[in-house]
């Protein structure tokens, strides 16, 4: 016969088999946190190319990728509207805030975000260097509309739900789906105005695969990321002014000096080539790095390692050499770093690193 305190330590022995049992088979917990985008896309009339971003619910984009419900359980959250060439700071910080807040809770397993193609690769390189967790945070757009013919982003969600829900994508930093490929936030970059294979990762290439629903990992990254990354949006109302100019065949220091008079920090280079520019140009720069704004050597080509002091004297000038990274995620680092110095040296050590 049960003693009263044996039968409570029966009934919670069994509760707490129960709750293994059933967690064993619970899937993963995801939330999908979207912004907008052609993945949110919708058009006037069937067939038409035109057609306004960011015009769908999140509940809508769940509603057309069906199948989702066996890879996780998953709830949306609407964080933004937007089409993203219109992406802001204010839509960055409080997107990485509430990713942060919700990967610190231990009934999230993983985060979707939703979001344009034009800016993804920003917006992913910026989450790479501040979110705080291991677990997979994963940004996914389409090419097409939500309401277009063969659209391509309900299999996009389906996939990239699939690989946030993986244990396997965790510590890999912040990870892109796109057209069954899957990439890391470093290396993504849009190539193509239109084609449904638009992303590739020109230095390093892509980092796997995501095939209805199926995560393959080819490399794991070697640059700082995440929990790794020193860089943090903790109390951080504003980031620092930086401002891209594009070199060209006879361009004068003109663009350079407007950068400084609207009180760029930074100032990125989207060199010719090896990072280089016209004479004038250099001297535009070499005057603003002269007054403290911190410059960066980076090239319009679209691949490639922009290495210090090959045709431009970076010691003598004082400019930090972007290395891998194109300009507008030269200019995503660039941001962050001056966050915390405005020392040419030490930024070189960032972009050594990150
Ligand atoms: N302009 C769109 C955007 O970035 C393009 C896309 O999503 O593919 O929001």
């Amino acid at each position: 016969m049960y003693t009263t305190s044996r039968l409570k330590i029966a009934v919670l022995t069994l509760a707490v088999m129960t709750a293994g049992l059933a967690a064993a088979g619970e899937l993963p917990n995801i939330v999908i946190l979207a912004t907008g985008g052609t993945i949110a896309g919708a058009q006037p009339t069937e067939g038409d190319p035109g057609y306004k971003s960011g015009s769908l619910s999140i509940d809508s984009l769940i509603a057309a990728a069906p199948g989702m419900d066996k890879l996780a359980r998953f709830t949306g959250e609407q964080i933004a509207s937007i089409g993203s060439q219109d992406m802001n700071d204010e839509v960055w910080l409080k997107l990485a805030r509430r990713a942060n807040q919700l990967l610190a809770t231990p009934e999230v397993d993983g985060i979707v975000v939703t979001h344009g193609t034009d800016t993804l690769e920003e917006t992913a390189y910026f989450l790479n260097l501040v979110i705080r967790s291991d677990k997979p945070v994963v940004l996914v757009g389409s090419m097409r509309p939500a309401t277009s013919t063969s659209a391509d982003g309900p299999l996009n969600l389906y996939n990239a739900v699939a690989v946030a829900a993986d244990p396997g994508a965790s510590g890999l930093g912040v990870l892109v789906v796109s057209n069954d490929d899957l990439f890391a936030a470093r290396e993504i970059q849009k190539t193509n105005t239109t084609d449904l294979q638009t992303f590739i990762s020109p230095n390093r290439g892509q980092l796997g695969e995501a095939y209805y629903g199926k995560a393959w990992y080819f490399w794991r990254p070697t640059t700082r990321h995440t929990t790794a990354s020193e860089f943090s949006i903790d109390g951080v109302e504003a980031l620092p002014r930086v401002d891209i100019v594009y070199a060209h065949e006879n361009a004068d220091g003109m663009m350079v000096k407007a950068a400084v008079a609207a009180g760029a920090k930074g100032i990125v280079l989207a060199g010719v080539g090896d990072g280089n520019a016209t004479k004038p140009m250099v001297d535009a720069l070499a005057a603003a790095a002269a007054k403290g704004v911190v410059v960066v050597r980076s090239t319009r080509v679209g691949s490639g390692i922009v290495r210090r002091n090959i045709e431009v004297n970076d010691d003598a000038l004082g400019f930090v050499a972007s290395l891998e990274l194109n300009p507008q995620k030269a200019r995503v680092l660039l941001r962050l770093a001056l966050l915390k110095t405005q020392s040419p040296a030490e930024i070189q050590r960032v972009f050594n690193e990150y």
